[in-house]
């Protein structure tokens, strides 16, 4: 079955079948619209797809050694995907432009149609609303001797589209990603707002819906006043797009730019495609091996284990033992005979015994001898703490190249190099290049592309939150981000995934992972390096605007990921989700020991795009009678300095009956947080998350750890609170809407 679409219209055969349609424009062009809309009809109704004209417009323009599809052959392209648009008839004459003009329903847009110009409107290649035949005899006339220097293929001719809401619609080819596409209204709010949404393609049903709405102007397709725009025919445009994308691996670049969207369907206005070397698509094969024994390990051989304090193989070691790693070490160094009271070997090869993880630590030079030698003795799992590889430069960048070869060669996963290994509580196992303190099992993973980072926060921190496993990736030479989501992921001990990245390796799967992972986990992404890749000169608006980090919010919106900006913000955000259950209901209810806490609380959960939660009649009730006369509102509840345990108890008592009220916010002194505790925790809070603001918690740290080991989130600030409770109830919103 062929169905010829370009030039248009079209030329259906299938002799087979006994179906030959022929659709020719000939001189009545007229006539020619009217066969190409049967001839569409009919296919319809006989239920074949038109199999798109994207390889003949691709093959035509190879010969004649161009990459940029003009506006005619991306609307013949579009058509064929049954996406509307003003179409674009070609004239190559005066008198054929005005035949066109007869064709079509005054008024007509002439346009200039040349592989030398991209964008027609800055150079006078655009005149719209022709009326009478003067007018477009004049316009062609016009355009054409305005581009007297340049390859002219011809005039389009067009209808007039009816305004709309302008929308633009863009693609392109992100260096992480591969193709992503991008949304945003047309004009001022894409070129000076920048108010645009990314999301790598293909695109689901839910999230063609969430990046139309995600932009600020989604006000202005809502509507107002009754007039709205068709929403649902804009996400099936982008659906649509995306599938054409799949389809067709040589689009580097598209634009649909103007789109216009009416309250009921659209059209496309105007449309260019670059062409590129089609891409090969990302392999989605499975990992050769999952990970869990890299985490779980029976047994471990620290290469340049050293005996030597102040060598990081010394501290390598010492974390091992000291934290009394479960399985069995082995530390292998040709001039030790024990470090740490445990046999030493010469050499890997020399070990009796089956190892699963090998660390490496001597220098980089020799390293990928050494890792031949792990392959060699059966190792599973390596492990290349050593720096000085890609980070180093063109020869560090050597050397990993040749451990990569060898490490694939025998199947063995490979972390690192230039990273610092991994804990893992449950298993007692620290691999860290620096000397950590003592840790306890907790639930939270932390996944860091950087080691130093992530030794450096935990110091502090295991105070107040419960780390299970910290994985570092460091150059990500073969085990990457993604897969240490995959697996950290699936690990029964952990419930929240944290993430410092900068850069994501794993492309489009990273995408499928974080979906998978966070309808069941919530994943905390700080990534940084938020600066601009998309600077260089390109030809396509959204190239432009794809900066790298607007890319990376959209894509991290997609996978269900919560974005932090900063360290604190992550870790705010991972002991909220790690120590409370996600709100239901946007209702927050407030209760202060001081009025002006109070206010700002209010304010905060307002600019949080969540609301005051209001008590049914009976509660209120209730509440009044346990609330001195002095005080005012119902919430924020405000006690004014007369606050304790019991009363806080009780007042939160009432909100947890209430259907009104999601969560709560309690504003507490620093001065007598201590006498809190056990109040709050004896409040049986029936699934909502109750978060703590404490002003100057800095100063009352004692009281504050047992606050949090208590599981009371406390921030210094009512914005802290607030903009976790919103996050948390948008993250349990997204699981719900995504099921
Ligand atoms: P370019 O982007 O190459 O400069 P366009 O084809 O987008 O050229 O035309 C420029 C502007 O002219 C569009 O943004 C749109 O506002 C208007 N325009 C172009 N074609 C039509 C049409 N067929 N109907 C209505 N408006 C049009
Ligand atoms: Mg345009």
């Amino acid at each position: 079955m062929v169905v010829e679409s370009y030039p248009i219209p079209a030329r259906v055969s299938d002799q087979a079948n006994g179906i030959g349609i022929t659709a020719g424009l000939g001189k009545k062009g007229y006539q020619g619209r009217i066969i190409w809309d049967y001839v569409k009809q009919q296919l319809k109704i006989i239920g074949i797809k038109m199999t798109n004209s994207f390889k003949q417009i691709v093959d035509q323009a190879g010969r004649e050694d161009r990459v940029y599809l003009m506006e005619h052959e991306v609307k013949a392209i579009l058509e064929g995907q049954d996406i509307s648009t003003t179409r674009s008839l070609v004239a190559r004459s005066e008198d054929e432009a005005v035949n066109l003009f007869r064709s079509i329903r005054s008024p007509v847009a002439l346009k200039i149609l040349s592989p030398d110009v991209i964008h027609k409107s800055d150079t006078g290649g655009v005149k719209l609303n022709l009326r009478n035949e003067d007018q477009v005899r004049e316009a062609y006339r016009q355009i054409i001797n305005s581009f007297r220097d340049k390859t002219v293929t011809g005039i389009s001719v067009q209808e007039m589209a009816k305004p709309g809401v302008e929308v633009i619609i863009g693609v392109t080819l992100d260096p992480t990603f591969g193709p992503v596409m991008m949304f945003g209204l047309g004009g001022v709010f894409v070129e000076i707002l920048k108010d645009v949404s990314f999301r790598s393609i293909p695109l689901s049903e839910y999230d063609a819906e969430d990046m139309i709405e995600e932009i600020k102007g989604y006000a202005l397709l809502k509507g107002y006043r009754g007039s709205a725009a068709d929403v649902p025919a804009l996400r099936d445009l982008l659906l649509k797009v995306s599938d054409l994308v799949m389809e067709n691996p040589e689009i580097k670049e598209m634009d649909l730019n103007p789109v216009f969207i009416y309250p009921q369907g659209y059209k496309v206005v105007d449309a260019r495609i670059i062409l590129g070397e089609p891409r090969v698509k990302a392999s989605r094969a499975l990992p050769k091996q999952d990970l869990h024994d890299l985490f779980y390990p029976k047994s471990i051989a620290v290469i340049g284990a050293s005996g030597t304090r102040g060598k990081l193989g010394w501290n390598v070691f010492t974390n091992l033992v000291c934290h009394n790693f479960e399985g069995k070490l082995y530390p292998i160094n040709p001039k030790a005979e024990e470090i740490h009271g445990i046999k030493a070997y010469p050499r890997i090869s020399d070990v009796p015994e089956p190892v699963d993880v090998a660390i490496i630590l001597v220098s980089a030079s020799v390293t990928p001898d050494v890792v031949k030698e792990c392959c060699n003795c059966g190792i599973k799992y390596i492990v290349v703490e050593s720096a000085g590889f890609a980070e180093m430069g063109e020869e560090g960048r050597r050397l990993e190249q040749e451990m990569k070869t060898i490490a694939d060669s025998y199947g063995v996963r490979l972390l690192g190099p230039n990273c610092s290994g991994i804990i893992n509580t449950h298993c007692s196992m620290v691999q860290s290049i620096g000397i950590v303190d003592a840790l306890s099992k907790g639930s939270i993973g932390l996944v860091s592309q950087a080691g130093v980072c992530a030794a450096g926060m935990l110091w502090g921190l295991r105070q107040i939150m419960d780390f299970g496993i910290v994985a570092t990736i460091g150059n990500k030479l073969d085990i990457n981000e993604t897969d240490m989501l995959s697996e950290v992921s699936q690990d029964k001990n952990i419930n929240v995934i944290c993430m410092y990245l900068e850069s994501v390796k794993g492309g489009r799967r990273f995408v499928d992972v974080a979906k998978q992972v966070s309808m069941t986990k919530p994943v905390i992404v700080l990534k940084s390096g938020r600066t601009e890749a998309g600077k260089k000169a390109v030809t396509s608006h959204t190239a432009s605007l794809a900066g790298n980090d607007q890319v990376f919010s959209g894509v991290f919106r997609q996978g269900g990921i919560i974005r932090a900006s900063d360290y604190e913000h992550m870790f705010n955000l991972a002991k909220a989700v790690s120590k409370q259950p996600l709100p239901e209901r946007d209702g927050v209810f407030i209760i202060t020991y001081a009025g002006s806490l109070g206010v700002i609380s209010a304010d905060a959960v307002t600019d949080n795009e969540m609301r005051l939660s209001d008590l049914e009649p009976a509660l209120k009730e209730r509440l009044r009678g346990l609330l001195p006369e002095y005080v005012g509102g119902l919430n924020p509840v405000d006690y004014t300095f007369s606050m304790d345990g019991e009363t806080v108890k009780k007042t939160i008592e009432i909100g947890v009956e209430s259907a009104d009220v999601g969560s709560f916010i309690v504003v507490l002194q620093a001065e007598i947080l201590g006498s809190y505790v056990d109040s709050l925790k004896s409040i049986d809070y029936k699934g909502k998350p109750i978060m703590a603001c404490v002003a100057g918690k800095e100063f009352a740290m004692e009281d504050v750890i047992k606050m949090e080991k208590a599981g009371i989130p406390v921030y210094s600030t009512p914005e802290q609170c607030a903009d976790a409770i919103s996050v948390m109830f948008r993250h349990a919103q997204r699981i719900r809407s995504s099921r």
